[in-house]
């Protein structure tokens, strides 16, 4: 069988790269090793953690009721884990069937096989599935690797025990352990435990750094670590290292080394989160020119252009950051380069979302890069203590910060940490993008009383005119 263009994968890259490449004439084929189009950000990421996050935080606000604003429940929930597993399946079944209808509406084929190079042009496929053609040979004019990435086991932590769980194990959602070490504080980590704490279990946290989310900047990550923190009832562990884990019948026996965990411990679960790798191994790469860096990632221009001339790759595999949003972004700019259009990835303003209670969200750049390329930026911070809204609803705890160029007044980055905060960086990407002023910023009516007001309260603080209460 020759496909003019194939795509390798069908996560949020892949599918979103074969249907622009249809939708621009040309004849696509997706070979995707699972039953069903969606990847890992479907089936086993972005969407089922955010389902489960979701339950978690209708937990966490009737508490909060209880506890804070004179209301009153009797007796403490009761968690059907079955109805909520079942919930969050549907979720994943109701989007997954959309994309099959899609990719049908827009004829594409799709081969349900695992691929790998033969050469430039030439893909073996694997499997039993029926859409397989003979031979399980299909060769190709153009290929964009989308084949994402897994995550990261060491030998020393995958003891075949079903009680040491990766994300997809976690989300899995088996049942609830009474006790759950969270290797790993980064966002998938952090965002697991929160689902785990909340429906019932005594959640700990132990990260090698010396904060949470290291990467996010720290006066972001300082009200969230607070809240961990009284989430896990003080079981955080920084600067601390795993050594080993060992079954013992029900239970895992974790070794630790560190200043404030040292010795052994035993808990019902643990979830290694400690970050992916992308899935370069196994796909034959060696029989084409693509390069493969020291990480694993494959070598792309801003194009998604590799160093093979019919293969381009996006997504998880491509390089950081490993994100659902910028993977269907390469996915576009990958079709519309075979479209033979003349367009780049610049990666300006790429937003990081941690959907943890308070969220964290960042675009552009950091302070923490700033400080490390040496480059001077203005840092305008508005505490959302000073945010009517916030105040209303009780969430006080959020900060929203513009970096600002103090030669051209350009915004630079942005940071925010609070309710929504995912939502509300979506004005900072377009800002950051269209190469905003502060002015634009403050000149744009914002609605009140809404936590978006606090984007332009902190652009205000540029110019010494922001009020304190609003
Ligand atoms: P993937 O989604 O990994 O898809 C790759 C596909 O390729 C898979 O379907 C795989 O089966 C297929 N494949 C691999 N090898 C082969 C082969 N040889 N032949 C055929 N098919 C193959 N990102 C966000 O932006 N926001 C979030 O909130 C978020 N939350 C996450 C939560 C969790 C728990 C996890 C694990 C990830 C999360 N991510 C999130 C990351 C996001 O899921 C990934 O960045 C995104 O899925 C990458 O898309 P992709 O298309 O590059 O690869």
């Amino acid at each position: 069988m020759h496909a003019p263009v194939v795509v390798l994968g069908g996560g949020p890259g892949g599918y979103a790269a074969a249907f622009l490449a249809a939708d621009e004439g040309m004849e696509v084929t997706i070979v995707e090793a699972e039953p069903r189009l969606g990847g890992t950000c479907l089936i086993r990421g972005c969407i089922p953690s955010k389902a489960l996050l979701h339950v978690a935080k209708v937990i966490s606000e009737v508490e909060e009721l209880k506890s804070e604003w004179g209301i009153e429940y009797s007796g403490e929930p009761k968690i059907d884990v079955d109805v909520v597993r079942a919930r969050k399946d549907k979720v994943i079944d109701n989007l997954t069937g959309g994309l099959g209808g899609l990719a049908k509406r827009r004829n594409v084929t799709v081969i349900q096989a695992r691929g790998s190079f033969v050469s430039s042009n030439e893909l073996k496929l694997e499997g039993d599935h029926e859409s397989i053609p003979e031979g399980g040979k299909l060769t190709f004019d153009k290929c964009i690797v989308a084949t994402g990435s897994i995550p990261a086991m060491p030998p020393a932590f995958d003891i075949g025990s079903d009680r040491v769980m990766d994300s997809t194990g976690a989300l899995a959602l088996k049942d609830i352990p009474e006790t759950l070490l969270v290797v790993g504080g980064g966002y998938i980590g952090l965002e697991m435990g929160t689902v785990y704490a909340h429906l019932g279990s005594k959640v700990s946290v132990v990260e090698l750094g010396e904060g949470l989310l290291p990467g996010a900047d720290r006066d972001l990550v300082k009200p969230l670590a607070k809240k961990i923190d009284k989430m896990c009832d003080g079981r955080v562990f920084l600067n601390t290292k795993v050594g080993s884990l060992a079954e013992d019948g029900d239970k895992v026996v974790v070794s630790f080394e560190g200043p404030s965990k040292f010795g052994t411990e035993s808990y019902d679960r643990v979830l290694i989160s400690i970050g992916r790798r992308p899935v370069t191994r196994g796909l034959g790469l060696e029989n084409t020119k693509v390069e493969v860096n020291e990480r694993g990632f494959i070598v792309c221009d801003e194009q998604q252009r590799t160093a093979d001339p019919n293969i381009l790759a996006i997504g998880d595999v491509a390089g950081d950051p490993m994100l659902a949003h910028k993977a269907t972004h390469e996915g576009r700019v990958a079709a519309e380069v075979l479209a033979g259009k003349n367009v780049a990835f610049d990666k300006a303003a790429i937003p990081a979302v941690v959907f943890t209670d308070p969220e964290i969200a960042w675009a552009g750049l950091t302070e923490g890069e700033a400080k490390a390329a040496g480059r001077k930026v203005d840092v305008e911070v508005y505490p959302w203590a000073a945010s009517g809204r916030a105040q209303a609803i009780g969430v006080t705890n959020g900060l929203t910060k513009w970096l600002v160029d103090p030669e051209t007044h350009r915004v630079l980055g942005c940071g925010i940490v609070g309710t929504g905060a995912g939502e509300l960086i979506a004005e900072a990407v377009l800002a950051i993008e269209m190469g905003c002023e502060v002015t634009d910023i403050t000149e744009s009516v914002h609605p009140h009383p809404t936590l978006s007001e606090t984007l332009m309260n902190a652009g205000e603080v540029h110019f010494g005119t922001a009020t304190e209460i609003y």
